[in-house]
């Protein structure tokens, strides 16, 4: 298979599933989707960036080739034959609508993307990965590996073996805000995932050439909208506390969903709507206008 034909067909692989698959679902009543169409990105196994994770993220950051010998020890692969897949899954009109009217909790529909929406993820990378193995391409989800560690970076605080959003930065899908999250084009409302496969692809040079291109707080001075949607104080100006974070949504924002909405979820993503950044890349928003 030459290179563009392989990045067509792992493409359509993983549209088919968001746009056809039933499991595409945010488990409600109505069975709505989870997501709207996906973007796809890819990277190659020897980008330099990936090693230059293991110096910024921290040494246990896995590299593709590391993520292929730990899911093959008896297979061989250069690094150059490996495939990283990337995608981005928009959140849906519907819960960006409500939870962009939020003020301290999520809304019900981010709370079910959360937690159904990050099940449809996990589908989805199955999924891929069945679907190239079949081919004959040995293929391998990071995120489902069972040597898949949460890590503590000395520079990052929370971290894991394997991110996806450096995957997807890495996959030319976006670049970093001021609240940490993916600025995409299709915005920060969204969640990721990623596949590394044995398959010689030729992806596009990445669209941007600084991490924070994205974010108008880094690139024009201005905006920092993020910082007031956080109800639990956790942006600044110098980014965000990712511990006050992950406290409020797994303790009081745990709780509200739990006794409003009757499951176990948790969640929060005030920051990523009702702001500039939340459905499309606003620096070239305001490059137009
Ligand atoms: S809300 Fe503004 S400052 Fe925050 S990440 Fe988005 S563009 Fe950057
Ligand atoms: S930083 Fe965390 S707590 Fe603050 S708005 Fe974003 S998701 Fe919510």
């Amino acid at each position: 298979m030459d290179t563009q034909t392989a990045c067509s067909k792992i493409e359509g692989i993983v549209r088919d599933f968001i746009t056809e698959s039933p499991e595409n679902t945010l488990c409600n009543r109505a069975c709505e989707k989870a997501f709207e169409n996906p973007l796809v990105g890819f990277s190659k196994g020897d980008d330099p960036l990936y090693d230059a994770y293991k110096k910024h993220v921290g040494e246990f950051h896995w590299t593709p080739k590391e993520v292929f010998t730990t899911a093959f020890p008896e297979l061989s692969a250069d690094p150059g034959e490996l495939t990283v897949v990337s995608w981005i899954l928009p959140q849906t009109k519907a819960t960006k609508t409500d939870n962009r009217k939020q003020q301290a909790y999520p809304s019900e529909r981010w709370a079910r993307s959360r937690v159904y929406g990050e099940i449809v993820n996990e589908k989805l990378r199955s999924h891929l990965v069945n679907a190239l193995q079949k081919e004959g391409y040995p293929a391998a989800a990071p995120a489902l590996l069972p040597q898949w560690e949460r890590k503590t970076s000395e520079t990052y605080g929370f971290a894991s073996t394997w991110s996806e959003r450096h995957a997807a930065f890495a996959s030319g899908l976006g670049t970093f805000g001021l609240c940490d999250g993916l600025i995409t084009p299709r915005g920060k409302a969204m969640r990721t995932g990623s596949v590394i496969v044995k398959i010689r692809t030729d992806p596009a040079p990445r669209p941007y050439k600084d991490h924070h291109e994205y974010c108008l707080f880094f690139t024009k001075g201005v905006c920092g909208k993020c910082i007031s949607r956080c109800p639990a104080g956790a942006i600044t100006h110098a980014g965000k506390d990712k511990v006050r974070c992950s406290q409020y949504i797994r303790s009081e924002a745990a709780e509200f969903v739990k006794s409003n909405y009757g499951f176990d979820g948790y969640g929060c993503g005030l920051c990523q709507t009702a702001v500039p950044c939340e459905s499309g890349i606003p620096v070239k928003q305001e490059m137009k206008s």
